[in-house]
């Protein structure tokens, strides 16, 4: 078993601690000041409640799984017994380069460390440390415990026995792996974004309506999410960022955005989180 410290300890550093925990690994959870500690070890037990209540684990299991779940404010002290690094801090380059030089020097010289960045190049973050090999990206799907796939992302100089080591773990938690390259947008958001913007071009061309386009890849392709919904969910401002940045890096006009979409975020319509955008969203009554 793996002993994992996880820096980070917001929606996708809570959710690798509970998968990890269900796998019999052992965490610690870091993150700045006491609040978000005690916020995140309430997250991890509430989900392992849901679990329990869903009939996914048992009492006992949760009982023995929380048993080998440390939480402490200082990275240095979370890292220093660790075989893995997880880091899932915000999505900001000058932060993850900041602490990654931190984990670099406290953790064992053999650990392997991983970024959970969904977008930033992982030789960048790489050359913050003195061991660039051991530095992959372990690119997780939200929500955690739900989605099975992790990107595992190969920087320049990232070496062999890193990746391998990363697939190890990703499967020993029940996950399957894909190996992708550093390149922008890694393998999924490069793809899936694509299908986003195409969506948004037939319905201003008015080729359908926003759910017909959405069923026909839910109900002809079996999508689970039909892709304008799924931009409503994900947030019209985050796939927005997503296409820019694409579009910047990777040049041609594969990714330049519709005028739909920089027109609703302009406006504040950002989707579910706003109450609309591609539809409307009206808040829970509960
Ligand atoms: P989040 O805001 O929920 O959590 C980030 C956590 O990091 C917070 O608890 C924050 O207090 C903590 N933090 C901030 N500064 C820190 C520091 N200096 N040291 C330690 N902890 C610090 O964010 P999130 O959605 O969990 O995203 C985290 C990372 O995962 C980002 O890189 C994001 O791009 C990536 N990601 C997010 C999703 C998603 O759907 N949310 C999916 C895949 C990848």
């Amino acid at each position: 078993m793996s002993r994992l410290a996880i820096i980070g300890a917001g929606t996708m550093g809570c959710g690798i601690a509970y998968v990890s925990l269900i796998a019999g690994h052992h965490v610690t959870i870091s993150d700045v000041g006491h609040e978000a500690l005690e916020r995140a070890q309430a997250n991890i037990r509430h989900t392992f409640g849901s679990g329990v209540k869903r009939g996914k684990i048992t009492d006992q299991d949760r009982r023995n799984a929380l048993e080998r779940l440390d939480a402490t404010e200082q990275l240095e002290l979370a890292v220093a017994a660790a075989n893995i690094v997880i880091e899932a801090a915000p999505e900001r380059l000058d932060l993850k380069q900041h602490l990654f030089e931190r984990i670099a020097n406290a953790a064992p010289a053999d650990a392997l460390l991983g970024s959970n960045t969904s977008s930033l190049p992982i030789a960048r973050i790489a050359a913050a440390t003195n061991s660039p090999q051991r530095v992959v990206g372990m690119h997780f799907f939200n929500p955690v415990h739900a989605m099975k796939l992790v990107e595992i992302v190969r920087g320049e100089e990232t070496a062999d026995r890193s990746v391998e080591a990363a697939r190890e773990f990703v499967e020993s938690i029940g996950k399957t792996a894909i190996i992708v390259r550093d390149s922008p947008g890694f393998a999924t958001s490069r793809l899936g974004i694509v299908l986003g913007l195409e969506a948004m071009r037939m319905l201003e061309q008015g080729v359908a309506t926003a759910a017909d386009i959405d069923r026909a890849m839910e109900l002809g392709y079996n999508h689970p999410v039909g892709p304008l919904r799924l931009t409503d969910i994900v947030g019209l401002d985050v796939r927005l960022a997503v296409a820019d940045h694409l579009h910047d890096s990777l040049g041609g006009d594969t990714y330049a955005a519709p005028n739909i979409l920089r027109f609703l975020v302009a406006a504040g319509h950002l989707g579910k989180k706003t109450g609309r955008g591609f539809y409307d969203w009206p808040s829970d009554p509960g």
